[in-house]
């Protein structure tokens, strides 16, 4: 059997471990000790399993691997603390995952370690706002190469990572099955254990999966890059709505909570005279007290490294006043609101500018 054809066990639930071993005539409990040796002791390599004999040792090696992302580089930290690394995957195509610390403010400014994960080698998408979007759409991540960017920068982290946000390269839910077997074993208790409710994944929009994590009943953190309510705005900044009308993503949003009872975020980033008219901090209100959902004010971080071409080019941020009277509308009414301030933009690490910038030679 050639390497190619070999299973990655780093990608299999203990369900589907136990499935391979008896496919090997191993007996089912070898599955979840494979299982901890890779998810929480962070094992490369077969021969580091203590408690696996060196005859079963050799069987697994002709037939299975131990998926393995590695760093290829990283950038310096940010003024702020985050760090971007870049990693490079088996058939030498790259992405980027960031690691945040807490605001110096927050509460929990000791214990929160956040890591912002990709899941395709770029995005088909092309939002107007982001980087990737500008990078050819190449493949999905395996759920190996997913889940492995946690592993290793769990391994050089010297603080546990608290939080997994689904923001990095490429959009979660075109590459459902695979983001969704990531989450069944990032938070399976004999592996890494993390709380569902410390996993958000961020949407452009995909109605369709959104009816399916409720059918599944996928309690994570649901958050939507939305940008505006009204379709003819919004399809300029986000060419997807052409495929789901805002009406529809609502729609979908509603089943979402019916079926989970999960709170909703909407990401909204403010672009000068395109979205920012107190008119669409009304619209916004109207949706978030029926969805129950909070918004999160995010700063447009120019993506002018990409040479961004026709509307791209014209998106400028709000001007401060024009912001604060927006957010001010939105408190007035009651809504939840956050204003994100931007994490690793001296690094081209925050929301949107993820492109392979930045790295020292
Ligand atoms: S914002 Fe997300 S979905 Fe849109 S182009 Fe960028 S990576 Fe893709």
């Amino acid at each position: 059997m050639s390497s190619k054809e070999k299973v990655d066990l780093k990608g299999l639930t203990i369900n589907k471990l136990k499935q391979y071993m008896k496919s090997i005539d191993q007996p089912q409990f070898r599955a979840e000790q494979v299982f901890n040796w890779i998810h929480k002791h962070r094992v490369n390599s077969f021969s580091e399993m203590k408690n696996v004999p060196n005859d079963l040792q050799v069987i697994f090696t002709k037939s299975a691997k131990i998926g393995n992302i590695e760093i290829s580089k990283h950038t310096n930290q940010s003024n702020d603390g985050t760090i971007k690394f870049l990693f490079s995957l088996s058939d030498s195509t790259s992405v980027e995952s960031v690691l945040i610390p807490p605001r110096p403010e927050a509460v929990d400014v000791n214990t929160r370690l956040t890591v912002c994960i990709s899941t395709q080698v770029g995005c088909p998408l092309d939002c107007k706002f982001c980087a990737t979007g500008t990078i050819n759409f190449n493949r999905n991540l395996t759920t190996s190469e997913i889940v492995d960017q946690v592993i290793q920068l769990q391994k050089i982290s010297k603080k546990p990572i608290t939080n997994i946000v689904y923001m990095g390269m490429g959009e979660p839910l075109l590459n459902y099955d695979n983001v969704m077997s990531s989450i069944e074993l990032l938070t399976e208790q004999k592996g890494m254990g993390f709380g569902s409710s410390r996993i958000t994944i961020s949407t452009a929009g995909f109605a369709d999966r959104i009816r399916q994590m409720g059918d599944e009943n996928r309690k994570v953190k649901l958050a939507l890059s939305l940008h505006s309510l009204v379709d003819e705005v919004r399809v300029q900044i986000m060419p997807i709505t052409k495929k789901f009308s805002v009406k529809e993503l609502i729609d979908s949003l509603f089943y979402y909570q019916s079926k989970t009872n999960k709170s909703l975020m909407f990401e909204y980033i403010l672009f000068e005279k395109i979205n920012d008219r107190l008119e669409d901090a009304e619209l916004l209100t109207k949706v978030c007290k029926k969805l129950k959902a909070r918004v999160n004010i995010i700063p447009f971080h120019s993506i002018d490294f990409t040479h961004p071409e026709g509307f791209a080019k014209t998106l400028k941020p709000s001007s401060p006043e024009r912001a604060l009277e927006f957010v001010t509308k939105l408190k007035q009414n009651k809504v939840l609101v956050f204003q994100r301030l931007s994490a690793g933009i001296d690094i081209d690490a925050a929301c949107g500018q993820l492109a392979f910038t930045h790295y020292q030679q």
